[in-house]
């Protein structure tokens, strides 16, 4: 372990003592059943902790210095694997296929911070069947992750997420419980994924595109958001009249709205654009 200098560039900070990655491991709902993709190992204080509650551990982290040392340290473990790849180069279904093939699956990381927003999309929209997963991130984004509709912090991120997983703040974590210490404080939050989410658009990709819409330009109302995005398909008095059909006024900003009102606006959009039944 020694010599080794900690990259900026992969976002190493990493934790200094056992207690934090031990309650991490204690409260992401891993059991001794699960099999557990851990992104970014860095020295493995997590990746210890995991090793004691699940069934199996496979690291994936991209600094190739770090796995020599990973590999040592590790050197016992039976049920540890390590890949040293970038996270987002992975292909998931692959990995839980021949590492997990009949194992329930969580992921569990203190996430290298410069990639949080693609790492949950790629976990989440890849709809690999994962039971949790519980990250640490910068509080301002696990503040924005787990804000309700209407708050001021609530916007396309989470109502996307809020379609795949409900999600909880764990606690948090401040900076100096890291090495070096990041320049703000962190959380650890939980995403427990839906077998069955809460809303079923007809069209998922009309569905993230009224989101995208719906949240792009805050002091947008919603129909002038729609009209913007969707005006090629649609004219202004078929959106207003869907706007209406949903029970909004047509000054509603469409921060305002939630996942089930912006669900039936997407079924209208999209059977009003293709045809077909209508619900
Ligand atoms: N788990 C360790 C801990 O808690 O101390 C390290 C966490 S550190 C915040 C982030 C880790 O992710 C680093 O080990 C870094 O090298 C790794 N990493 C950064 N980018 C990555 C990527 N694209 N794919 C896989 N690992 C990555």
């Amino acid at each position: 372990m020694s010599g080794f200098i900690k990259k900026k560039k992969y976002g190493q900070n990493f934790l200094t003592s056992d207690r934090i990655p031990a309650r991490i491991a204690a409260e992401s709902g891993i059991t001794s059943e699960c099999g557990v993709i851990e992104i970014g190992p860095g020295l493995g204080v997590l990746t210890k902790q995991l090793l004691a509650v699940a069934k199996k551990v496979v690291a994936i982290e991209i600094d190739t210095e770090l796995i020599p040392i990973l590999t040592e340290k590790f050197a016992d473990e039976e049920n540890f694997r390590l890949i040293n790849e970038d996270v987002l180069n992975v292909d998931l279904d692959k990995l839980i296929a021949e590492h997990f093939p009949d194992m329930p699956v969580c992921v569990c990381a203190n996430l290298p911070y410069y990639i949080t927003t693609p790492i949950l999309m790629k976990l989440l929209e890849g709809k690999h069947g994962f039971i949790t997963i519980t990250v640490m991130v910068q509080k301002e984004v696990a503040q924005r992750l787990c804000s309700k509709c209407g708050d001021s912090e609530y916007g396309a991120i989470t109502a996307s997420v809020n379609y795949y997983a409900s999600v909880k703040r764990l606690f948090p974590v401040k900076a100096g419980s890291f090495s070096p210490p990041p320049k703000v404080d962190s959380a650890v939050i939980r995403f427990d994924l839906y077998d069955t989410p809460p809303v079923a658009p007809v069209d998922e990709n009309t569905f993230f595109a009224v989101i995208r819409a719906a949240f792009a330009q805050r002091r947008k109302t919603l129909l002038n958001a729609l009209c913007t995005a969707f005006s090629d398909r649609l004219s202004r008095d078929e959106l207003a009249a869907i706007i209406t059909e949903a029970g909004l006024t047509q000054d509603v900003r469409g921060e305002k709205t939630d996942n089930k009102t912006l669900c039936f606006i997407s079924d209208k959009i999209f059977f009003n654009i293709n045809g077909g039944n209508q619900k």
